[in-house]
């Protein structure tokens, strides 16, 4: 596979957008996608797509981690709560 903008030049990847082929001077890392160097419309579109994907995945996660850790101590705390009203009588 060939560049798309540098015939003869050996492909690297594949931008994410339009799809063309791209070597290493085409090319753009955007997170883990590549875009058109040469292309701003596929820079955008692509880096819109990275970051939606790279921060909702373990921005999410901690998310939920801390609302479940939040959950569980809240819950640990009404135990308690209710053990010492039941034995301070
Ligand atoms: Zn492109
Ligand atoms: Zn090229």
């Amino acid at each position: 596979m060939q560049c798309f903008y540098h015939p003869g030049v050996e492909a690297v990847g594949v931008c994410k957008n339009c799809g063309k082929a791209l070597c290493h001077d085409s090319l753009m890392e955007l997170g883990q996608f590549l875009a058109c160097k040469e292309n701003e419309a596929c820079q955008a579109r692509v880096s819109t797509a990275s970051e939606m994907i790279g921060m909702s995945r373990p921005f999410i996660s901690l998310l939920k981690l801390r609302l479940i850790i939040a959950i569980v101590a809240f819950a640990a705390l009404v135990v308690l709560v209710i053990n010492f009203l039941l034995f301070a009588r």
